[in-house]
């Protein structure tokens, strides 16, 4: 099966701007930042998402936060503060099919969801929300 573009990444044949690298995880540049800093930390182990995690794998997730924290660190904005998010599938908004950890900072971050009175209002009215 062909590799998906963090596989060639990972592995080092598709061109990426790598910030940290060590035997379980890896960390690049996102192409298309939404913030000063926005990078993006995968495992170095195939996962598709969150979904499809193993015990076996806690090794992997376990080096993500670490990764996090000494990327957080590297970058100099751990005293600021950041966000760290994963997409999982369609409502989650994943575009790739490789589990994968957004380390946003050096910005203010607004609220993580932010819906607007009316979509609030709609979802409460069918009892999808507790307001
Ligand atoms: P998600 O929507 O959570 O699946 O995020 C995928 C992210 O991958 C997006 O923020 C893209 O900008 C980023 N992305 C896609 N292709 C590349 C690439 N070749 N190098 C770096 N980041 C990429």
């Amino acid at each position: 099966m062909e590799k998906n573009i963090f596989e060639k990444i990972r592995d080092g044949e598709e061109k990426a701007e790598i910030v940290y690298k060590d035997e379980y995880i890896t960390a690049f540049n996102d192409i298309d930042p939404n913030a000063p800093v926005h990078i993006l930390i995968i495992p170095n182990k195939s996962i598709v998402s969150l979904n499809e995690i193993q015990e076996e794998d806690s090794i992997y997730l376990s080096n993500i936060l670490l990764g996090a924290n000494k990327i957080a660190k590297q970058m100099k904005i751990d005293e600021s503060g950041y966000r760290l998010i994963t997409n999982c599938g369609s409502d989650g908004g994943q575009e790739v099919p490789y589990l994968h950890f957004h380390l946003v900072g050096g910005l203010k971050l607004g609220k993580m969801i932010s819906l607007s009175k009316s979509e609030k209002k709609r979802f409460n009215e069918l009892k999808l929300l507790k307001m």
